[in-house]
């Protein structure tokens, strides 16, 4: 008698398919082949799936004869079980994704096992020295680990210690005879955050994040699997790791947007961490100093318990944050800046400068014919790099030489305006051709190492001035640093996007939280031209608490999250007759079916990326199970031309 396999594919097709398993291809003992992996035919191709069920007959529907054999078995042993398969058909069903989608981004791609490098030394004496917990930490892990919960929030500034509240929770869990996993955003995971947790929980811990290869994944996969890891640490992915007797998630800095992810599935480990610690009856800690509005929303409902930690371990105050109105400035840097930048590198001490962009300038206009230049794939002004003497399009990489006039009516009228970190360095060299400053930014860094290279530098006083994008926030932690600058605010605030404020807000106060840990006397400038704005003067001010009911306010006054719940719909294809076509076609059909209240169709923010054309609908709604299964309906029912791709996220982070 044949045995009988249904195959999931990380195909956007949501079925599974039917092999039969040749002879010689069975397992020992008849032992089961779910959650193995299998290469299957699959048209002219050759496929790999995942094995979600076995039968000894076949589907009523098919014929025995006309079902293929597949081509061999890959994995000795399943890479997941049951309770894993409903996760990933929950994913599938939540997310609007195939089984096989789901799966291809939960699960390990490797072949072959294959061993983590070694890193630090097994025995280092520091970081074995228990802490003995203060007041407020000592409250916060007993309520944590006694109270109902399930969903706690730990919030408290940075400083205050909440990474020993979550590392001793970890402990009580494990003592319990259960097991834990740790998120922290991709960019935190540090060689000396994974040394010293490992020194913390020796050979009980696993590592997964997209660093390793697919083969050390699988290796750690399997390691977990066999029980042989009580603590998982990693990135997003890791949310899925595949744990038994699941006790706890904690979830570090909740309010990171890499929390998302940004391929299909696009799902968001909070919300895959709170289905989980539901099903598991386990508990989820998340953890920062900038809750997302939705946290916080949830925090009020009485839905996440909040654990607050008030004071900061070593004491240290707040460093005052000054707004600096850009109206009446005509240079890049004002006054004031340059004054601190002169006072504070004349007492011995660092500075740090911030600004999220990269490049020399952006934006080339004609003044005499209003030409605007955008990179040819893509709809994005193309940004000036002077160190490689060229323009370039940050999100195809297109490159092209600055043109010598306007391309399209001749005029010499015409330039660049905007300016990017190269040009900042390039100011603080002439401004201050004494200090010494050091850039880091993805340009700055190309070479492997290069980044850590230059924090360390500026750890022992080698520079001055520390001057970047996002990627500088790591030397925000360094006692001599009396000085932080935000170089212009405006480039995060003024992004089409309805986050653009709460990010805003989030990025000043996790700045400041950090610049004054060591010290008295730290100083936060923030350059704008829109000091008004409830985003920075409310995060000048210290108060969170106004900023999020004004800002709830305002996401509920165009029926926003977290007051409703979003879907986006984006279609993109090459020609943008078809995508609009397209888009259009799908409004035209969830209106139909009762849903009322769309935005759009219309071109999305970033209208062009790498030759495609994009349009969406965002769909609002506070009837999400009705408008979910709309929306299922229409993917289902929706006649599209194959040139045209859509992408369905569900509560999208951003809307671009
Ligand atoms: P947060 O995560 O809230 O920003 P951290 O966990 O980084 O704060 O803690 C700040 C610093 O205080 C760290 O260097 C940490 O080792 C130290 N620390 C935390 N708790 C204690 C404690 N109970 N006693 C002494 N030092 C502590
Ligand atoms: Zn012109
Ligand atoms: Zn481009």
């Amino acid at each position: 008698m044949g045995k009988y396999l249904s195959l999931a594919f990380n195909i956007p097709l949501d079925r599974t398919f039917t092999y039969s398993l040749p002879e010689g291809e069975d397992r020992k003992g008849g032992a089961p082949l779910i959650g193995c992996r299998a290469e299957a035919p699959f048209g002219r191709k050759k496929l790999t799936g995942w094995i979600l069920d076995e039968t000894d007959t076949p589907p009523e529907d098919l014929e025995a004869d006309k079902i293929k054999p597949l081509l061999r078995i890959v994995d000795s042993e399943p890479l997941f079980d049951a309770p894993f398969k409903e996760l990933a058909l929950w994913l599938a069903d939540f997310y609007l994704c195939s089984p096989g989608e789901a799966l291809g981004a939960m699960l390990p791609g490797g072949r072959r096992e294959k061993e983590l490098p070694a890193m630090g030394s097994e025995d280092d004496p520091g970081i074995h020295a228990a802490v003995t917990l203060t007041g407020d930490q000592d409250r916060a892990v007993g309520r944590i680990l006694r109270e109902e919960g399930p969903f706690f929030y730990l919030k408290g500034p940075t400083g205050s210690g909440k990474t020993e509240v979550f590392l001793q929770c970890a402990e009580g869990v494990i003592r319990e005879g259960k097991s834990v996993i740790y998120l922290v955003p991709e960019i935190a995971l540090t060689h000396q955050m994974v040394d010293a947790l490992r020194q913390r929980f020796k050979g009980s811990m696993a590592l997964l994040h997209s660093h390793l290869t697919p083969s050390q994944r699988l290796t750690e996969w399997n390691r977990i699997r066999r029980g042989e890891a009580l603590f998982v640490l990693g990135a997003r992915s890791a949310v899925f790791a595949p744990l038994d007797k699941l006790g706890l998630i904690i979830l570090d800095e909740e309010h990171e947007g890499s929390y998302k992810a940004g391929s299909t599935p696009r799902y968001h480990a909070r919300q895959v961490a709170m289905y989980r610690c539901r099903r598991e009856k386990a508990r989820l800690i998340m953890g920062s100093a900038t809750p997302s509005l939705e946290a916080w929303h949830s925090m009020e409902e009485g839905a996440i318990v909040p654990v607050n930690l008030t004071e900061r371990v070593g004491g240290g105050v707040f460093p005052r944050i000054r707004l600096i109105d850009m109206r009446r400035e005509s240079q890049l840097f004002s006054d004031d800046l340059i004054r601190e930048i002169v006072r504070v590198t004349g007492e011995g001490d660092q500075v740090i400068l911030f600004l999220n962009r990269r490049g020399f300038s952006y934006n080339y206009s004609c003044r005499s014919c209003g030409y605007e230049l955008v990179c040819r794939n893509c709809s994005i002004p193309m940004t000036y790099h002077k160190e490689k003497g060229g323009m370039v399009c940050h999100y195809c990489g297109y490159r092209t030489p600055p043109p010598a006039a306007c391309p399209d009516c001749g005029s010499l009228d015409a330039g660049f305006s905007g300016f990017g970190t190269e040009q900042v360095e390039e100011e603080m060299a002439r401004l201050f051709p004494h200090l010494k400053t050091a850039r880091l930014d993805r340009d700055s860094t190309t070479k492997k190492g290069e980044g850590k290279r230059v924090i360390e530098q500026f750890r022992r006083g080698e520079f001055q001035v520390l001057l970047g994008t996002q990627m500088v926030a790591k030397g925000l932690n360094f006692p001599r640093v009396k000085l932080v600058g935000i170089v212009l605010a405006d480039t995060t605030l003024n992004m089409p996007d309805f986050r653009s404020p709460e990010r805003t807000f989030a990025l000043i106060t996790q700045v400041s939280g950090r610049a004054g840990r060591y010290s008295s006397g730290g100083e936060v400038l923030i350059q704008t031209y829109r000091p008004e704005a409830d985003a920075l003067a409310l995060a000048a001010a210290y108060d969170q608490e106004s900023f999020y009911v004004r800002e709830r306010e305002n996401r509920r006054l165009i029926s926003f999250p977290p007051a409703n719940r979003l879907y986006r719909l984006v279609f993109r294809s090459r020609k943008e007759e078809e995508a609009r076509k397209a888009c259009e076609r799908a409004a035209g059909m969830l209106e139909h079916a009762g849903e009322k209240d769309l935005l759009g169709p219309s071109e999305c923010p970033l209208a062009v990326v790498a030759n495609n054309h994009r349009w969406h609908l965002i769909i609002r709604t506070e009837e999400f199970s009705r408008t979910h299964d709309r929306i299922v309906w229409c993917r289902d029912h929706i006649d599209l031309p194959s040139s045209v791709y859509m992408e369905i996220d569900v509560d999208p982070q951003s809307i671009m």
